[in-house]
């Protein structure tokens, strides 16, 4: 049987996404601003969590990678070397009736009509390259000695700091360097939520090795990646790996790999790993001037490492968490919409209510809720009643309900809820920490 996507539509998740605080448009209250999107409460969590737990797997738990946060606006000669500034380009459209603008490799998304045509086809003109850098100016003069652009990728950082990292620590080859944040790129067309905006954040990491090794790496990194997102509970059936013909690659690259997701518009790239072989660090020898090699030390023979990255789009990852994430289930003839968010990704992991807001309860709740949150993101929730809590809390993808109750005075235990499978049961105020952590795994 062939998989399916998971929803329909993106528009549910873009519902989900506002009503319960995860994504907003951008300047909202000014109408909103295409292809700019704000984060709220729950959404900043679980892109903070994202991150985070990338940043575990990728440098905390591993003695070969270390991190760096490199600067968005780097050296005009960056962006020379490394080729963006002749060859970051996507082919553009213009439809000679309408002026709508389109990506001429994304033709065949296209299915909007055109206002101004009679046969309502648009009559596109030849296709030109764009430029997909933001330009701006460095300093008050704006002239062209002064023109910096907005970094595209995160990984010419890396490449640049490449002497500065194997000086300052004890890397031994193989050896990677991670880093997230910001991108921009002036996309022709984005839509399709935050699949595809002009401000985005990305996790690159950049792996150096022998030459003859990079085959290897290459096949270990596309395993290691793909097994991240099944860790985090994605479903296998809805992942594959895309390998990319000769005639897809990029001018650098050697070989490269999409982790593709099933999205509600079909299979798209989540996540890339590219062979990029020798071809950036050699480029930035040739235009700084400087000796960017590896030395052996024991031989002293000095090589250029070739590079194996994996480069994945945050915001990208977080819509594919949250869609894939997403169930309506039925329960007492009553929909529930919840969101089985992997308790590492949760924004909030345990929600405290007290049952009455009378009574002691809600003095005992509260008194409980400050005990997990020193440990676990925790909300303390009163409103409502407890019904309505679990329907809010499902939909945030809260794994764990605690409720304080009249037993909670007789015997210390509350009510543990699970998200998933409904099951309530009473532990001892004394044994709850110990019993999330043995449920969560951490
Ligand atoms: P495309 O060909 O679709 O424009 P790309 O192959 O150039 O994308 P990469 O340069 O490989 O993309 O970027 C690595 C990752 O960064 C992508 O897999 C994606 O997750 C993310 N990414 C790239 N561009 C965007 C964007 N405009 N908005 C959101 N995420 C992006």
């Amino acid at each position: 049987m062939s998989a399916t996507a998971k929803i329909e539509s993106l528009e549910t998740i873009v519902s989900l996404a506002k009503r319960r605080g995860f994504i907003f448009p951008s300047s909202e209250i000014y109408g909103g601003l295409s292809s700019c999107y704000d984060y709220g409460p729950l959404g900043s969590e679980l892109k903070r969590n994202i991150k985070n737990s990338w940043w575990r797997s990728m440098v905390t738990l591993r003695d070969d990678v270390v991190g760096l946060d490199a600067s968005i606006i780097m050296h005009p000669k960056v962006w020379e070397a490394s080729g963006h500034v002749s060859n970051f380009s996507d082919p553009l459209v213009v439809c000679e009736k309408c002026a709508l603008r389109v990506r001429a490799d994304h033709l065949d998304q296209q299915t909007d009509k055109c206002p101004k045509s009679e046969t309502k086809k648009h009559v596109w003109g030849e296709p030109r390259n764009f430029n997909l850098m933001f330009k701006t100016h460095l300093g008050p003069a704006e002239d062209s000695a002064s023109v910096v652009y907005l970094r595209p990728e995160t990984a010419q950082g890396i490449f640049v700091n490449y002497l500065n990292v194997i000086d300052s620590t004890r890397v031994k080859i193989p050896f990677g360097i991670a880093q997230q944040g910001k991108s921009f790129r002036n996309e022709i067309t984005t839509r399709r939520f935050t699949f595809r905006t002009c401000e985005f954040e990305q996790m690159e990491m950049e792996f150096f090795c022998v030459p003859e090794t990079d085959e290897e790496w290459y096949q270990y990194w596309r395993k290691t990646r793909l097994d991240w997102f099944l860790s985090l509970g994605v479903e296998p059936e809805r992942l594959r790996l895309r390998d990319h013909a000769a005639d897809e690659l990029a001018h650098y690259s050697k070989a490269c790999t999409d982790i593709e997701y099933l999205f509600p518009f079909g299979w798209s790239e989540l996540e890339g790993i590219a062979n990029r072989t020798d071809f950036d660090l050699k480029q930035h020898a040739l235009h700084s001037g400087k000796k960017i090699v590896w030395r052996d030390q024991v031989t002293n023979q000095e090589f250029v490492p070739y590079v194996i990255e994996p480069a994945l789009g945050t915001d990208r990852a977080l819509i594919t968490f949250l869609i894939d994430a997403y169930n309506e289930e039925e329960i007492d003839g009553n929909k529930r919409v919840v969101l089985k968010l992997h308790p590492r990704l949760a924004p909030t992991k345990v929600a405290v209510f007290p049952l009455l807001r009378k009574d002691g309860h809600p003095e005992k709740a509260e008194e409980i809720y400050r005990m997990v949150r020193e440990v676990y993101a925790a909300e303390y929730d009163d409103s409502g009643n407890i019904g309505r809590r679990y329907r809010r809390h499902d939909e945030a993808g809260t794994p764990l309900c605690v409720t304080i109750d009249h037993q909670t005075f007789e015997d210390e235990t509350v009510t543990l809820r699970d998200r998933d499978t409904l099951e309530q049961r009473r532990v001892k105020v004394s044994a709850l920490l110990p019993t999330i952590q043995e449920q969560f795994g951490f």
